[in-house]
């Protein structure tokens, strides 16, 4: 039996932070070992808002990098961007024409990219669920790990594969299915935490980054909001206060322990030895991490070689489908 595919995406749009890597890459390395694995810098993603070209291309290396450092073997997993495989773009205009405006109005990621000033936002980024739908189903893949940010871009993603074989008549896209793991499935602001930690957010002590070094990471977790309360005694009473919330959710993830275990080791306690416990915890799980990127980025030739040999295997699974999606439409 072959193995189940799995499709996932990262946009290079800054440096990988905790929240992408605990809501989404931990679980990417987690999967290869039973699932065909296609991983993807999504930088057809990231032009929806201005990128400079000489920082795409940065990005696009040093985020390809990260994935290796975090533990993406190029070898097995097929790691490549997004740009590579025409097939994205091209399914993705058969898409635009298959989703509905109504659907995509109800997409909360644009509401909150657009912000008030909506008439100015490009094209590409109210129909960027769309592009993501393409990425997916170009491979036919059925199993999508992402944050739990990108769960009702999955259903659209679902809606469009369920109508796209009702208007053919056919059953040619499978209807995938999110895979959202783990305590930490949506990582928030360190400076707000009723905010998504996100690559875009202005202020960099909103967030760490896989590149922060252990200096760079205690800083921000001493600085990191907080209530003036000891730290809670009770998983019920962790959910009304969001910035303990988060921190705690981080500290489980980190140490793979549930909540209820972590409010349990530091019930009544003080948010400096909490913080302290924190970004211990941080550091020890990251630096290997930021080291072996280090060495990865100053090695470009591998890099561009690795998402290149990615790129056409990856090009070759998405072939035969795309030409059969093309034949369905009615193309000649
Ligand atoms: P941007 O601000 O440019 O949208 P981002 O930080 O949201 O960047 P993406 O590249 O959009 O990162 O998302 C990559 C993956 O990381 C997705 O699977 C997404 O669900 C996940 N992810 C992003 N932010 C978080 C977060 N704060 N907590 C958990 N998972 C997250
Ligand atoms: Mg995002």
């Amino acid at each position: 039996m072959s193995k189940p595919r799995v499709f996932s995406g990262v946009q290079p749009t800054g440096n990988l932070h905790l929240g992408n890597y605990l809501g989404a890459i931990r679980n990417w390395v987690k999967l290869q070992h039973d699932h065909e694995c296609i991983y993807c810098v999504v930088d057809l993603h990231a032009i929806t808002v201005w990128q400079d070209p000489a920082d795409l291309t940065r990005a696009i290396r040093e985020v390809a990098a990260s994935l290796i450092a975090a533990g993406i073997d190029p070898t097995t997993s097929i790691l490549f961007n997004q740009s590579k495989v025409s097939a994205h773009a091209e399914t993705a205009w058969i898409f635009n024409c298959v989703a509905r405006m109504g659907w995509l109005n109800r997409m909360t990621q644009f509401k909150e990219k657009a912000g008030k000033d909506r008439e100015n936002a490009s094209v590409g980024l109210f129909a960027y669920p769309n592009l993501m739908a393409a990425d997916i189903l170009a491979y036919k893949a059925t199993h999508v790990p992402v944050g739990e940010d990108q769960k009702q871009h999955l259903e659209l993603a679902r809606d469009i594969a369920q109508k796209f074989n009702h208007d053919f008549g056919v059953e040619h896209f499978p209807a995938p299915d999110p895979l959202i793991l783990g305590e930490a499935t949506r990582v928030m602001s360190l400076r707000d935490g009723t905010k998504k930690m996100s690559k875009s957010d202005p202020s960099d002590q909103s967030r760490i980054n896989l590149t922060d070094s252990p200096d760079d990471i205690e800083q921000k977790i001493r600085r990191a909001k907080t209530d003036p309360l000891p730290l809670p005694e009770t998983v019920e009473e962790v959910a009304a206060r969001p910035e303990a919330a988060n921190l705690m959710t981080i500290y489980a993830a980190l140490a793979d322990e549930s909540l209820a275990d972590v409010v349990a080791a530091f019930a009544g306690k003080q948010f400096s030895d909490f913080k302290r416990a924190l970004t211990e915890r941080a550091v020890s799980v990251l630096s290997p991490i930021t080291g072996e990127m280090r060495r990865l980025v100053a090695d470009p030739g591998y890099v561009d070689g690795v998402l290149r040999q990615g790129g056409e295997r990856a090009a070759a699974i998405a072939a035969p489908i795309l030409a059969e999606t093309k034949r369905i439409v009615g193309f000649l």
